[in-house]
Parts: structure tokens; sequence; C-alpha cells
């Protein structure tokens, strides 16, 4: 398009010019605008209209929020200098759609003609730069004048600075570093995160991460830092990925926080509206990709902004209850929207202009990212102290639990012990009474020999184990001769005393302790001797018989003479109850030794003899 603009009304105003030693000068309050809310006016049209129609900007910035209008800005750039000078107009807002640039000689002659703005392709700018530039070569004494054409979806802003080529490089060195070590920095927070992830499996850290990569897509895209470096041909992509990432900024950033302040356990007044902004901002960042930018960006603002301020509200109540994480979470929140609004009074000229303030927005989320993950930090060692706590506790709990069983325990066994000690005395002492009883119960209480009772049962068991081995068994029935005369003669207390006497001579005479004596009865002894032949048997009566004749007992000085005559049986028994039959054969063997004379022993062999 080449056009001679012969009805130029002139611009009217001062040229812009840098004065000598001077890198850069705003543009914005010597320029003028006009808005074209039909979108239908050419340059041809715009160069025509009177002065009149064009607004004076006398601000130091150049902002009209959200319009669809064409907006036009004009202004003159001159060169006081003696050579040709060459200089840049930088429109340092790179997210406007539509930019369209026209530069007139003084004579009005096109000089150049630029068509910018981020639905063009990154490669047709004029120079490769992520701000829109426009480079201007000015004769000594020369001046142009630039015309701009402004459409966008995004809110209308022109800030707009004159500047000598040599320094706008300079200086861009530095910018451009201090942009690489933000971006590098929060990157590394976002691969270390990444790790941390991996290595905790805590959903925490995965929203973190998202929130930190959605903010780094977001000031890069804000900056024009990716459309230059990462997708340069995706104009497309390039005019969502500003909702995109701020509303998954929104999305995860309320994620986060209601998993890291546990919203739902100690807030859930609270949890409803924090998820209803999650929701809404995710809901925002499908539609990214059906809707066009200006009917998303404003609501998504008004979703920001309301997530803001509950974000805020949320962590300084959970710091108020007490959580120790709120307060890492609340100083983070609390520095990044710091930085937001010492950027903002910063435009409004409310601070001066230096690195400090133009950087506070990178500064305050640089210093967000940094403390939230402090704080995330902060939470995993508080809950391992917690959990440690806890385990101690359990194991001291469990300790004393034990230590109480063990007593319970030991008083248990101390208890049966002490019981069984006793049971066995008492058992003790009632086997001693028993014994005792038995005893008494099987003797003879004159002579302290078994009695006949006793007998009897000996008797009885020797006869059935002499049965079931096959051996012999013997009886000696043993009766004092005459005694019924002793008695009559001396009393009965002397006769008494005889069968003492006999007893003890008796007992004197049994050699082996498996015999068994017993008086029988009166003054009738029995011997019962297992394992004993009838010979055997025949020796020891007449042992016994002659120990009685050779006793000599005493009645006052008199020797009074006592013998005894005794039966012997001795046989292998047939069967088990035969005991009785034993004692009647000693019974008739006594008797015939009474009818033989007395004094004498009598065996069946040799029954009728006299021994
Ligand atoms: P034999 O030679 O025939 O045996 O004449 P015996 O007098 O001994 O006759 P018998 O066996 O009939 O008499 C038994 C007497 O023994 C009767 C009783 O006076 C006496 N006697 C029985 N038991 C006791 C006792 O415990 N003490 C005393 N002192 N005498 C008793
Ligand atoms: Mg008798
Ligand atoms: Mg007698």
């Amino acid at each position: 398009m080449l056009l001679m603009l012969l009805a130029w009304q002139g611009v009217g105003r001062a040229a812009v010019v840098l004065e000598e030693g001077q890198s850069s000068r705003v543009i914005t309050a010597d320029m003028q605008y006009l808005s074209d809310e039909t979108g239908r006016l050419g340059l041809a049209d715009v160069v025509r209209l009177p002065g009149s129609a064009w607004q004076q900007n006398d601000s130091d910035s150049f902002s009209h929020g959200y319009t669809k209008a064409n907006w036009w800005l004009r202004f003159t750039v001159g060169n006081a200098s003696g050579q040709t000078s060459r200089l840049l107009v930088e429109l340092a807002y790179p997210v406007l759609d539509d930019v369209e640039v026209w530069v007139l000689g003084s004579d009005q002659t096109l000089k150049a003609h630029y068509r910018l703005g981020d639905k063009q392709l990154f490669h047709s700018r004029p120079l490769q730069h992520r701000f829109f530039l426009v480079p201007l070569e000015l004769p000594p004494a020369g001046e142009h004048t630039v015309v701009l054409r402004l459409k966008t979806t995004s809110s209308m802003q022109a800030p707009l600075t004159l500047w000598d080529e040599r320094d706008y490089h300079e200086q861009d060195q530095r910018v451009l570093l201090a942009e690489g070590l933000f971006f590098g920095g929060m990157g590394l927070m976002v691969l270390y995160s990444i790790f941390v992830f991996i290595a905790l499996r805590d959903r925490v850290y995965f929203y973190y991460v998202m929130f930190v990569f959605s903010m780094l897509g977001f000031l890069g895209s804000l900056k024009g830092l990716s459309f230059q470096f990462l997708w340069p041909r995706a104009t497309e992509w390039n005019d969502r990925v500003l909702i995109v990432s701020l509303a998954s900024l929104i999305a995860f950033g309320g994620l986060f926080t209601l998993r890291f302040l546990r919203i739902r356990e100690f807030l859930p007044r609270l949890y409803r509206p924090t998820i209803g902004l999650v929701l809404l901002a995710g809901l925002t960042v499908v539609l990214a990709f059906f809707l066009g930018y200006g009917v998303l960006m404003q609501p998504l603002i008004i979703i920001s902004a309301l997530s803001c301020l509950v974000l805020l509200v949320v962590g300084a109540w959970r710091w108020h209850q007490g959580d120790r994480s709120a307060r890492f979470y609340s100083i983070a929140w609390g520095s990044m929207l710091l930085g937001g609004v010492v950027l903002a009074l910063n435009k409004f000229q409310l601070l001066p202009l230096n690195f400090l303030t133009e950087n506070a927005m990178q500064m305050g989320v640089a210093a967000e990212v940094i403390l939230l993950s402090l704080a995330i930090v902060d939470r995993i060692n508080e809950d391992r102290r917690l959990r440690f706590q806890a385990q101690q506790d359990m194991l001291a709990s469990e300790r004393r639990a034990n230590e109480a069983q063990y007593k319970a325990l030991v008083a248990e066994r101390e208890a049966n012990e002490l019981l069984e000690h006793r049971v066995h005395e008492r058992t003790e002492a009632l086997q001693i009474a028993n014994r005792k009883l038995e005893e008494l119960s099987t003797s003879d209480q004159l002579t302290g020999l078994r009695n006949r009772r006793y007998l009897d049962r000996a008797l009885q068991e020797e006869c059935c184990r002499c049965q079931r081995y096959q051996h012999p068994l013997a009886v000696l029935l043993l009766d004092i001769d005459h005694f019924k005369r002793f008695n009559d003669e001396f009393g009965h207390d002397v006769g008494d005393e005889c069968l003492r006497r006999v007893g003890a001579v008796l007992a004197m005479e049994m050699r082996t302790p498996i015999d068994h004596v017993a008086r029988y009865g009166g003054e009738e002894f029995c011997v019962v001797m297992p394992e004993t032949e009838l010979e055997g048997a025949r020796v020891v009566a007449e042992r016994i018989r002659a120990a009685v004749e050779a006793m000599s007992f005493m009645v006052g000085d008199r020797v009074v003479p006592v013998t005894v005559s005794v039966g012997v049986a001795s046989m292998v028994p047939p069967d088990e109850d035969y005991s009785r039959e034993i004692l009647k054969k000693a019974d008739v063997m006594l008797y015939e030794a009474k009818a033989a004379g007395r004094n004498c022993v009598m065996t069946p062999r040799r029954s009728g003899n006299r021994v």
C-alpha cells in the first residue's frame, strides 16, 4: 500500500526527541489517539480527519480496558542531533492481537509499513524480539510520524517508549538475564518438586508443581517469551495459552490450598466455595479451546480476584486456628499479592520506577514459590514428627500394657504357687493323719504288733501274689499254752504282760521284712511268710517256739514257764481266694500240736509228729 497523504493535518504537538545522552523516553504522554468504534476507518480516512478528532493522551500510560474498537495512535519522532540516528519504538505489551504500523516521512511519504501483533507469525516481525519493536532511521533534523492501529481482544494497553537502538540492546541484555534467572530458577523448582513428588507420592507436591508450572506459562506468555522461544508459529495456541495457564494456575492453586491446609477437615464452610472456584477455573481451561480470548478473559479475571480473596482468607483463618503451615502459606500468598500491588502502584506512578518496582511481581512470585516449597517441607517434617511421636506413644503404652500383663502373670503365678504349697501342705498333713489312722486301725494296742484286720488283708494280698507267680505261701498259727490257767493264777495284768513279752519275742525272731506278724486274737498269734516252703516255715516256727520257751518270765521273784504250740501250713495257692484254707490248715496243725502235748510245732508232713 502506498499512499500520498495530501490531507495530512499535522500532529500538532512537538516531536518526541531523545536529548543528547538520553537512552529512552516514554512516548505515551506525547501522542494522540482516537477510537474507531465502527472499525471501518483506514489510514487514508484517519489522516484526513481534522486535528480535533484526535485526543491528546497527556498521561504516562495508555490503558482502555476491554474494547471492541480500533484504536489509532500517532506521534512524531524527531532527530535533534547532527547525525543520522537509529531509534526504536518499543511497544512493550506482547499480547496485543493486531498492531499495524505506518511510518511517514516529513514529506508525508510512507517510509515503512509493518503488520505486527501476536496473530502474525513471530518471524514476520522486523526485529525478532518478544516486544513489538519498530526501527526508525532519522536523518539529521529529520522527523518521522508514526501511526499505529491497535485491535485486540486483550485489554487495550500501549506502553510506548522511544529508545536509542544501541542503548536498547544493551539494557535488554540485562533484562533478559534477569528473566532467564527467574524462569530458570522457577524451572529448577518445578524439576526438583517433580522428583520430590515421585519420591514421596504426596499429591500436594503434584498440585504445587502444576501451580508453579502454570505460573511460568502465564508469566512467560504475558512477557512474550514463550511465543518467541517455544511456539513462534502457533499463533492460535499463543492466543489461548494465557487463558489456559491463568485458569489452571487458579485451579491448581485452589487444589493445593485445599489439600495443604486441610480445608475439608478444618474449614468445612469454605470448602464448597473453594471447590466451586476450582471447578470454574477447570471449566475455563476446557472452554479456552472452544471460545475466544475476549469472551473468557473477563470472567476469568473475576474468578482470579475471587480466588485471591478466598485463598488469602482461608490461609489467614487456618493461621488463626493455629495451623503451623498456614503461616508460611499466608506469607507466600501475601508476598505475591504485595508484588502485584507494588506493580500496580508503579503503573499508576504512585511508586517510583526502578528495578525493584518494575520486577516486584516476579520477585513476589519467586518468594511465593520458594515459601510454598518451604511450607511443604515444613509440613512433611511436622507430619513426620507427629507420626514419630504417635509411634513413641504407642510403643510406650504397649510397653506399659506388657508390664502390667507381666505383673499380673507374676502375681497369678505367685498365688498359684502359694495355693499349691498350701494344698501340698494340707495333703501331706492329711496323708500323715491317714497313715496314722491306718496304722492305728491296723495295730494291736496291747502288743504293738499288727492286728487281725491287717493280717487278713495281708494274707489275702500275699495269697494273690503267690498264686500269680506260683510261689509257696506259709502261715504259722501260735497259741500260748494253758493261758487260761495263767490268767487265773496271776491275774489278767500279768497275763497281758506275758502277751506283750511273747509279742516282743515274735517281733524279734522275724528276720525278713516281707513277713507279717500279728496278734490274731486273745493269746493267739499269726505269722504270714510269702515265698516260704514248708520246711523253711517249720524252722522259723521251731525257732520261735524255742525263743518263747527260753524267755524267762518273772512273776515276783519266781520264773514262770511260758510255752507256745505252733501249727504250720505252706502251699502254692491254687487260686486267689485260698487264704482262708491255708489258715484253716494251720489251725488244724495247731490243734494237733495241742493234742500232741503242747510246746511243739506241727506241720502237715509231720502230722502227728511232735518236733
Ligand atoms: P490251751 O493250752 O488248750 O490253749 O489252754 P488254755 O487255757 O490257753 O485255753 P483257751 O485257749 O481256751 O483259753 C484262752 C484264755 O486266754 C481265755 C482267756 O482267759 C485268756 N485270754 C484271752 N485273751 C486275753 C487277754 O487279752 N488277756 C489276758 N490276760 N488273758 C486273755
Ligand atoms: Mg487259745
Ligand atoms: Mg491257749
